[in-house]
């Protein structure tokens, strides 16, 4: 298997590899070697400092091993010629040889072979939108749109069309399997869906879409923001994530044929337990100060605990599907953002849904016919349909009163997060906002 890499390697002509591995908030970090020393890679890992990397090692053990996980193997389409790289994800060790704790990865790993002993398998497919703005100069950070778009519009000159065509065929090479991406609602932003997968690949997928993105974005001048709210009075962009679970025949384990929605009594306790742990899951699927700016009412983002077939204002809903194409029973969670570590993310998606799944947790009924955005409070409590955390330090003082979630995360990374997290918060609560200046500057 080495060997095949390596001589696949030289047959792409690459130059260098890049040895990537994702922080506790998700940023990707790379450690780059020559392609001369991927054998050794390969066989022994590489070390690296630990200690500068946001929740990693403590300084007195600050050596850290990489290990490439060699089914990630991609070229990176848009690296010149001359120094072609390619990435492997790896997997992080301590000096020990024992598996680094706190590597969101792992988290993942270690969350997903809990569905070994039921021979189960946990599929994703994640459709996260995004904006190409270009910033309007050098001085001013405040971008703009850069189109004039709106949901699948289609324009022959629209640079647009040309970064999404690019990075369709880019991601395509590098083996995702895309299954559309369009224009969404709002100027400048756009979506990709894939195809579902096995949940790590498809947090890898994520990870492999922003940076290619913002790659081939750049290439024409462009900025690809992953950021949920960009913009004050436009939607904002989410990472709506449909999830199922297929059992070793490859039998969709959600699918029921005798049941109004077609949907499994594993199915419901899934969604169950997603509704359960969902104000602590917002901490890491709508990780960021700037999330919550998303999930308010009138844009297409969740704001209410509950779940229906067709009210996109719901939690989760449930698509339609094909007649008789049983794959196509799923739960779409729509509260992700892409600002999250989709590792975390999908790992405390999964942990939640089989709590509810454990505990045989019991579904409440749908709000189909309801626009929830339009209840008074009195008879959403009448209906008890819960809200999603209105800020993100709501959302973090109830990930650590969620033993499951915690549990899922382990010590080690739940401190790691929640330092980087309450520190995120901090910061943003001491600064001065427009909005302020502009309500209180004159009229205190
Ligand atoms: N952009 C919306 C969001 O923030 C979703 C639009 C859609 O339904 O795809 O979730
Ligand atoms: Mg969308």
């Amino acid at each position: 298997m080495g060997r095949e890499l390596i001589k696949r390697a030289a047959e792409d002509g690459i130059k260098f590899v890049c040895l990537q591995f994702s922080d506790v908030t998700g940023s990707v970090k790379s450690v780059d070697i020559p392609v001369n020393r991927l054998e050794s890679a390969i066989e022994e890992g590489v070390w690296f400092d630990g200690s500068s990397v946001e929740g990693f090692a403590r300084i007195q053990e600050s050596d850290m091993r990489l290990i490439p996980d060699r089914d990630t193997y991609a070229v990176l389409p848009w690296s010149e010629p001359e120094r072609r790289r390619a990435r492997l994800f790896c997997d992080i060790y301590n000096p020990d040889g024992t598996p680094f704790a706190g590597d969101p990865r792992g988290v993942l790993k270690r969350t997903r072979q809990r569905l070994e002993k039921r021979k189960w398998r946990f599929n994703v497919g994640p459709e996260p939108e995004f904006f190409l703005v270009h910033k309007t100069n050098s001085e001013s950070i405040r971008a703009v749109p850069h189109d004039v778009g709106s949901y699948f519009d289609f324009s022959a000159k629209d640079e647009a069309h040309q970064v999404r065509a690019e990075l369709m065929l880019a991601l395509a090479s590098m083996g995702l399997e895309v299954e559309a991406g369009h224009h969404e609602v709002a100027l400048g932003q756009h979506e990709i869906d894939f195809h579902f997968t096995d949940v790590l690949r498809a947090a890898d997928n994520v990870v492999t879409l922003k940076y290619t993105v913002k790659a081939l974005a750049a290439k024409i001048g462009l900025v690809a923001s992953f950021m949920p709210k960009p913009f004050f009075g436009m939607n904002g962009s989410g990472m709506h994530t449909h999830q199922s679970i297929f059992d070793s025949d490859g039998n969709n384990v959600f699918y029921r044929d005798e049941d109004e929605f077609n949907l499994s009594s594993t199915a419901y306790h899934f969604i169950a337990g997603q509704l359960e742990h969902a104000r602590a899951l917002s901490a890491l699927v709508a990780p960021t100060v700037n999330s919550y700016k998303r999930i308010v009412p009138g844009y297409e983002a969740p704001v209410y605990v509950c779940w229906a077939q067709i009210n996109r204002s719901a939690l989760i809903r449930i698509p339609r599907f094909k007649d008789g194409l049983k794959s196509g029973a799923r739960a779409e969670l729509r509260c992700p953002d892409p600002s999250c570590n989709p590792y975390l993310a999908f790992a405390t998606m999964l942990a939640a849904g089989l709590d509810g799944i454990d505990r045989k947790l019991e579904c409440p009924p749908p709000v189909n016919d309801l626009n929830i955005y339009e209840m008074s409070d009195a008879e959403l409590q009448k209906l008890g349909i819960g809200q999603l955390p209105g800020s993100l330090a709501e959302a973090l003082d109830e990930l650590v009163r969620d033993p499951v979630l915690c549990d899922c995360l382990g010590d080690e990374t739940l401190e790691a997060f929640m330092r980087a997290k309450q520190a995120e918060w901090e910061a943003y609560c001491t600064r001065v906002m427009d909005w302020e200046l502009e309500t209180y500057l004159e009229t205190a």
